[in-house]
């Protein structure tokens, strides 16, 4: 306990995991998806005013550990996350995160949220809105190869965002399986699970895979992907880490968000530097041509961008308000005397010995 009351400014409102969810239910799922599919959209459009790095990873043996720095000169932003293959197997989440938002001109945070939930979210509605633009106009059947925690928020927001009406499910697992349909029982979806990823891939536009594998896997191989396909390949995101047999990527026009943080991290890892592919923002923004014909293959080689965590914390930020659904964390000193940090701390109540 302290004896001086923090201003209002230097509180910052937090998003625990719990109030996330209660947020997802009061708005529903397919319209946060839609809504934050509407800000990613609208932050690649305006993608020359953001401050763009790869994002800083610490590897180890077991996964990453990375930090996703990026500001519009207004706002900034970072995401730390984590990708540990191995950890299901322990009862923990491959993927967890959380997020900040802050104020440019004070420096001061706006905004701490929970954001394993949120990318789940985010990671979905980019998918969807690049599939928006390179998927066949008639798509409605995905192949969902991945059946982990990422998948359903990928197939919800492929059904709301791209008409996707039909999932062909495999997993190598079939717990993730029966898991997911489970899960989208109810929600619009013919779920067809499949024995094997060749099978998974019979009759759909759009091919999804979303595996986690701490190594060069073969998902897919050349022979799984016809002619006018979509592959939305988003599981491969670290170094030694990605999903295609290489021959796909030469017979398809290559997507990506960042080249040079999708050059280290994703498909392309495997391919000679200077191979071609095309940014997601000028195709959005109506500078680069995405489907030019019905036999084209189209892969979106997604290994999640730091604008793109930036447009979803900007998009809870947006719906905070009047909910209640936040905590004010005492996050920043806050003297009166602002060069008097030191004289704060002498006047703060000790806290009795032995109170918790
Ligand atoms: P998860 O561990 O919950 O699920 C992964 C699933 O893949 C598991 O059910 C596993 O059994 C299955 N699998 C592994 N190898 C397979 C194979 N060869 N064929 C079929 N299924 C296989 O992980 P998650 O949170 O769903 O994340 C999936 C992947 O997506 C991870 O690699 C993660 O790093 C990546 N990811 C990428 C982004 C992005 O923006 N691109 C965002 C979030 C997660």
């Amino acid at each position: 306990m302290t004896n001086t009351s923090p201003s209002e400014l230097a509180m910052v409102p937090f998003v625990s995991v719990d109030n996330m969810m209660q947020l997802i239910h009061r708005i529903g799922i397919e319209d946060m998806l839609s809504g934050i599919a509407a800000y990613i959209e609208e932050d690649f459009k305006r993608w020359e005013l953001f401050d763009k790095t790869p994002r800083v990873a610490a590897h180890s043996k077991e996964g990453v550990i990375e930090l996703m720095p990026t500001s519009d000169g207004t706002t900034y932003g970072f995401k730390y996350v984590n990708g540990h293959p191995k950890n299901t197997k322990e009862g923990l989440q491959t993927v967890t995160a959380f997020g900040l938002l802050a104020d440019v001109y004070t420096g001061y945070p706006v905004l701490l949220t929970e954001m394993t939930v949120l990318t789940a979210l985010r990671t979905a509605a980019t998918s969807a809105v690049v599939a928006k633009h390179l998927a066949p106009a008639n798509a409605r059947t995905m192949a969902m190869i991945g059946n982990g925690a990422q998948s359903e928020f990928q197939a919800l927001a492929m059904k709301v965002i791209c008409g996707i009406d039909t999932l062909r499910l495999y997993d190598t697992d079939p717990a993730a399986t029966a898991k997911l349909m489970r899960n989208l029982q109810g929600l619009g979806m013919t779920l067809h699970p499949c024995k094997t990823a060749e099978e998974a891939v019979q009759g759909a536009q759009i091919i999804t895979t979303c595996t986690a594998d701490k190594q060069n896997a073969t998902v897919l191989n050349d022979n799984m992907v016809g002619a006018g396909i979509h592959i939305n390949a988003i599981g491969g995101d670290c170094p030694g880490k990605t999903e295609l047999q290489a021959d796909i990527l030469k017979r398809a026009d290559v997507f990506v968000e960042y080249p040079p943080q999708t050059r280290i991290e994703g498909e392309i890892q495997n391919m000679p530097e200077d191979f071609p592919v095309t940014e997601m923002w000028k195709v959005i923004r109506g500078e680069e041509k995405g489907r030019t014909s019905d036999r084209q293959i189209t892969l979106f080689d997604g290994v999640g961008f730091a604008t793109e965590d930036f447009s979803a914390l900007r998009y809870i930020r947006d719906q905070l308000e009047g909910t209640g659904l936040f905590q004010q964390l005492d996050l920043l000193a806050d003297p009166d005397d602002p060069r008097d940090l030191f004289g704060m701390v002498l006047r703060a109540t000790p806290a009795q010995k032995g109170a918790a």
